[in-house]
């Protein structure tokens, strides 16, 4: 898979599949992705080994591009060419640390959820659009294996806003998280679900963005939140600036917080799919 991207970057770029296009830099900017994010990981940990957790030492944000959620262990695809936050999960797994990635990026990570279909040391939850590419992301989808509910999916209908989402963290997420008690958190933090995005329906605000990072960053004792995907570059500035200072502790509300909207039938069945979970 390296070799593939590297050859198409030594040939001036192209497309490894029709969505997914090359420039010749794009293979130094993967790398350079999936590395901010196991750079991170090591400062953060060398961090709180010397100093012991305390805010702003126990988070971090990388501002990379290419996404990667998509990116599966032998495929790139959507835009992603490598799974930067796999790659970093998968890293920290292989130490023996606990990780929950939560993925609050418009579409469903599959590539993130193949890597750790049948592994019971990291967590993988999303919530997405549904339908919508690649297609994945069922409710049902659960895991396998050892792996068995610690998939765990919220696929939204087009039009669910923050309100849906929040509940969606508040009654199924938050509760499997606190569950697997990880020693790592990793959002894929991907602002195409922001009400203005081009290429989805959902309705998220900026505001929203910091809301999520606020909950999740509460149930780790180390944060890494990495730069997914999000196509309207007004919006995703501003999706950021609330996520940056949801980690800085900061409660910045760029936009009001959206409203109601669709999808609450989908967070109530996910919560009984997840207190099946609880109650074995
Ligand atoms: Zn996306």
């Amino acid at each position: 898979m390296i070799d593939r991207v590297s050859a198409i970057a030594e040939h001036g770029g192209g497309h490894l599949d029709a969505d997914t296009a090359m420039g010749p830099a794009s293979f130094d900017a993967a790398r350079l992705a999936a590395g901010a994010v196991l750079s991170a990981v090591e400062q953060l940990a060398a961090g709180t080994e010397s100093s012991g957790p305390a805010r702003g030492d126990s988070e971090a944000y990388c501002l990379v591009r290419p996404p990667g959620h998509h990116a599966t262990p032998s495929t790139s695809m959507g835009f992603c060419l490598f799974n930067s936050v796999a790659v970093a999960a998968a890293l920290l797994a292989a130490d023996g640390q606990r990780v929950a990635i939560v993925d609050v990026d418009a579409h469903h990570g599959n590539g993130t959820q193949d890597v750790f279909w049948d592994r019971d040391d990291v967590l993988y939850a999303s919530i997405h659009q549904y339908p919508l590419y690649p297609g994945t992301g069922a409710l049902g989808e659960r895991g396998a294996g050892a792996g068995e509910g610690c998939t765990v999916n919220v696929p939204l209908p087009p039009g669910a806003t923050g309100n849906t989402a929040r509940a969606a963290l508040d009654e199924v997420i938050v509760p499997a998280v606190e569950r697997f008690a990880p020693d790592w958190m990793l959002i894929s933090a991907g602002y195409d679900g922001h009400r203005a995005d081009p290429l989805t329906g959902l309705g998220y605000s900026a505001s929203d963005y910091g809301d999520f990072v606020r909950r999740l960053m509460a149930l780790a004792p180390r944060t890494v939140a990495v730069l997914e995907g999000g196509y309207d570059l007004d919006a995703t500035r501003a999706s950021s600036y609330a996520v940056a200072g949801a980690l800085l502790g900061l409660d910045l509300h760029p936009e009001p917080a959206s409203g109601a909207g669709p999808g609450m039938e989908v967070v109530e069945a996910a919560a009984r799919l997840s207190a099946l979970d609880g109650n074995r």
